[in-house]
């Protein structure tokens, strides 16, 4: 409803103090990235609707209902709001010739838009963080991807929480045997098909192992496997991506009906999935697309990647019962009259240049409900400008999270300021 000026539907503001759980994890993946050579991308949140057509694939869910498409009014052009990042990776990898020095290892963090129902997990805009390596044709790469995911989990705490899925989606040849029997098989149990699934029949048969249908899942527990149609070299592909993994210490399962929801993918695809969040259990997906380079017009070359929604991943921590530690600054700085707002002014920037995080308290009130507002802020500190004291060049300073003894003010000098500084941080 227009008139109702609230956030879309589907569409969630993030406001604090939880946003600054975003932030922490933010910080996470940022440092996480650093530390396996990833270095960050950002695309537009608008392509040319084509893009994503023709890349995730016309008889797919995100692109025959969920894409938020529209014709720029100025010009007429089809654009549509990302609904994933891989395709803006690739075609701006290709745009400015990434590749032209061998494999990169790329990032990317923000919003995607799916026009889905939305629900616990599942909202129309949504957080992903991506990471993408183009260029290397190895298992190495899958497993290393794969365990960059294990290394954000530790780091996040929720390990425990997470279980590993792969399979092996082979090459486009060998995906056609398999196509012909599976079209039978489903055939033969047309009467159990959803519209959905009796529609990607003959368009798309793989999408029907991806169904959320339970009775259509069910039915697709017998048919017949995509690995079993595999030739040696995807074979030896999977193997070895599964023994990087053992050889690193990680566990998983072989789901051999496990296909993404993304037509470009081919050999490894994996999912991290959780119990602990209903229905959306899946946290981050991925896989290798090493057509789609090409296909979107670029040099050939191979390709591995994943995402991840953030929100999913938020939830699992809250689920989990880890509270990211709050955004608090070091010290709030409470004033007995606002006159002395020229004095208390610049002492707090040059504490920030510093490095001191100081809340400066504004708005005037007594010194009680001052010291009430340092309180709630979080600091660990209040420092406390009087009249007399900042005549004597002295500031208070009071421990606010120290036992009852440690809270009684003390009085320190401002100049030289290092020594306010250093029982500041
Ligand atoms: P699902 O099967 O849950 O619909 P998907 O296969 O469509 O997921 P991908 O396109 O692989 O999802 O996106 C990667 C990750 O992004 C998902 O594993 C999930 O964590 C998250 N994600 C996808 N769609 C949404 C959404 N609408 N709201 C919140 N998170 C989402
Ligand atoms: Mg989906």
């Amino acid at each position: 409803m227009a008139d109702r000026l609230s956030a879309v539907k589907g569409m969630n503001d993030i406001v604090p103090p939880r946003s600054a759980a975003w932030e922490w994890f933010e910080q996470q993946v940022r440092e996480l990235m650093r530390s396996y050579g990833y270095q960050n991308l950002r695309t537009p949140i608008v392509e040319y609707t084509p893009l994503f057509v023709r890349s995730i694939g016309e008889v797919t869910d995100i692109v025959e209902k969920e894409m938020y498409s529209f014709t720029d009014a100025l010009n007429g052009e089809p654009l549509t709001l990302r609904p994933e990042g891989t395709a803006a990776v690739v075609r701006a990898c290709i745009e400015h010739g990434l590749l032209h020095d061998g494999g990169k290892r790329l990032w990317y963090s923000g919003p995607m838009f799916r026009h889905e129902r939305p629900q616990r997990g599942r909202y129309r805009q949504f957080h992903q963080v991506g990471a993408e390596a183009l260029g290397f044709a190895g298992p190495d790469v899958d497993a290393e991807l794969i365990l960059m995911a294990r290394q954000l989990w530790r780091r996040l705490g929720v390990s425990e929480l997470t279980t590993l899925e792969i399979n092996c989606l082979g090459q486009s040849e060998e995906r056609v045997r398999h196509r012909v029997d599976l079209i039978a098989y489903l055939q033969r149990h047309a009467d159990r098909l959803d519209a959905d699934a009796s529609r990607r029949l003959h368009t798309n048969p793989l999408r029907v192992l991806d169904s959320k249908n339970p009775q259509v899942q069910e039915l697709v527990q017998g048919a017949p496997r995509l690995i079993d149609y595999l030739g040696e070299a995807s074979l030896a592909h999977f193997e070895g991506v599964q023994s990087l993994l053992r050889a690193a210490g990680q566990a998983y399962t072989v789901n051999p009906r496990l296909v993404r929801g993304l037509d470009y993918y081919n050999l490894t695809v994996f999912e991290w999935t959780t119990d602990r969040l209903g229905a959306q259990a899946t946290i981050c997906a991925g896989g290798r697309y090493d057509g789609l380079i090409a296909q979107i017009g670029g040099k050939p070359a191979p390709a591995c990647g994943w995402a991840l929604g953030i929100e999913r991943v938020l939830e699992l921590l809250a689920e989990a019962g880890q509270t990211p530690p709050a955004a608090a600054p070091h010290a709030y700085a409470v004033l007995s009259s606002a006159e002395l707002m020229p004095h208390v002014l610049p002492v707090c920037e040059a504490l920030r240049e510093a490095g001191v995080q100081v809340q400066l308290h504004m708005g005037g009130g007594s010194m009680k409900s001052q010291m009430k507002k340092a309180d709630a802020s979080g600091a660990r500190w209040a420092l406390v400008f009087g009249e007399e004291e900042l005549r004597q060049g002295q500031v208070g300073l009071k421990d606010l999270r120290g036992a009852q003894d440690a809270q009684q003010q003390r009085l320190l000098p401002l100049d030289p300021l290092q020594h306010l500084v250093c029982a500041l941080r």
